[in-house]
């Protein structure tokens, strides 16, 4: 079979990859570059993102939002590449302008699309073939044959996580990045930025109704809109929590519910005393009549059934209420892949560190961070990375 050369092969045209292909455009315009896509088009998942309106980055980045292997080489890469760098990269390279909403930034269009288009017109000088799946990526002289059919020096692997497989990131290349990096340079996978499952039969019943929390599993705090579902929770204060129950439970730890404060904004005493007003105004009516002015009445029930029908009981039973937890909603219903290639195992420039010319960028690796923009701005910042070592390394020949 005929093969076709290139300077470098990208495979994936997702947010990382489309990224990485405007960046080596714009550096170097002479540069041959080719990309990959199993979908018949690119950025399936990065139009769906922030519904639709794309969170691109957030304005307070730090490497407490993410949860990685190599923290070091994080605070590198986070460093080269501030929330501010990528803002003005959007602004000055692609055309495209920020909006604010608190530190969540967004295109001023408030639509994902903004970014893909300009993403998709940065790199069009690049070659793209589309429904493209690559199955393989052998060694051939200096550099690599792709398909057995398009060879180059440099690879740039930005084939995204295992989550939400219908907007292409399936896995499919894990066999062949397992391959190349060695199966003990991959850290396990796991759906992350979740919903969780419950075994409660009361909170089950609960299907609907949306309430704002406080919610904490263990040490961990979140604050925000729990929204109860047929088959437990959601919402964003629950999915922040979902990453670190579920490798909590991969690695065996026991972490078993979470506790929700369902009026937050009143401490222990002052849930207690309106509590008892309420049962005290309205002596005749069923409890959950009593306090369904503080209560949405579902939850009231809930909340009053689980107590001792005294105010301290429900006070307590509101301020505590466990839900149990079994398992998460699993990769079809996660927004990031906790896990991936280790970090520890990529160079400075993001390349394998025994593979020379094998880059890995975006939610391939084992990088993933909380909802607010920071699993775009990592599959930015790590293009980025990477494209100025290709350049580097190019230009160093
Ligand atoms: C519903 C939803 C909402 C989200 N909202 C936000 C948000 O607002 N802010 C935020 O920061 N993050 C958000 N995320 C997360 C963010 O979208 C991802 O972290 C990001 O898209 C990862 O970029 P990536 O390039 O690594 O992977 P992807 O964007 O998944 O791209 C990977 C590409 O590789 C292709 N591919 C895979 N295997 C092969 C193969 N074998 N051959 C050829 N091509 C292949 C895929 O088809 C895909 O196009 C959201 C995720 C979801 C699911």
């Amino acid at each position: 079979m005929e093969t076709r050369n290139y300077d470098v092969i990208i495979i994936g045209a997702g947010a990382s990859g489309l990224m990485c292909t405007a960046a080596l455009c714009n550096i170097d315009p002479s540069m041959k570059i080719l990309v990959l896509e199993k979908n018949n088009k690119g950025g399936r998942k990065l139009l769906a993102t922030g519904n639709g309106r794309c969170n691109f980055t957030n304005l307070d980045i730090s490497t407490e939002a993410y949860n990685t292997d190599d923290v070091k080489r994080l605070i590198n890469v986070l460093h080269a590449y501030s929330s501010k760098k990528i803002i003005d990269y959007f602004e000055t390279k692609l055309g495209v302008i920020a909006a604010f909403k608190n530190d969540l930034v967004y295109p001023i269009t408030y639509q994902s699309k903004t970014i893909a288009d300009a993403l998709l017109n940065a790199g069009r000088r690049a070659h793209f073939e589309y429904d493209t799946k690559v199955t393989s990526i052998v060694k051939k002289g200096m550099g690599y044959c792709v398909n057995g059919k398009y060879e180059a020096d440099n690879i740039v692997i930005a084939s995204g996580g295992v989550s939400y497989p219908d907007t292409g990131s399936d896995g499919s290349l894990l066999p062949v990045i397992k391959e190349l990096a060695g199966a003990s340079s991959l850290e396990k996978l796991l759906p992350s930025l979740v919903p969780l499952k419950t075994s409660d039969k009361d909170v089950k019943k609960l299907a609907g109704l949306r309430q704002e929390c406080t919610i904490r599993m263990g040490s961990y705090i979140q604050n925000g809109e729990v929204q109860f579902t047929d088959y437990g929770i959601s919402g964003i204060c629950v999915m922040q929590l979902s990453g670190i129950y579920n490798r909590a439970c991969s690695s065996g730890e026991s972490i078993r519910s979470v506790s929700i404060d369902l009026i937050p904004s009143m401490d222990k005493k002052a849930k207690e005393e309106i509590i008892s007003n309420l049962i005290k105004s309205f002596p005749e009516a069923p409890l959950e009549d009593a306090i369904s002015g503080l209560l949405k009445k579902p939850i009231a029930k809930a909340v009053v059934d689980r107590s001792d029908k005294t105010a301290k009981g429900i006070a307590f039973v509101a301020g505590n209420f466990t839900v149990n937890l079994a398992g998460s909603m699993g990769f079809e219903n996660a927004q990031v892949t906790s896990g991936g290639v280790k970090l520890s195992c990529l160079n400075d420039g993001l390349e394998l560190l025994d593979k020379k010319g094998i880059y890995i960028i975006g939610e391939a690796v084992n990088v993933d961070g909380l909802c607010g923009g920071y699993n775009l701005h990592w599959a930015w910042a790590s293009a980025l990375t990477a494209a100025e070592a290709i350049v580097e390394e190019c230009e160093g020949i």
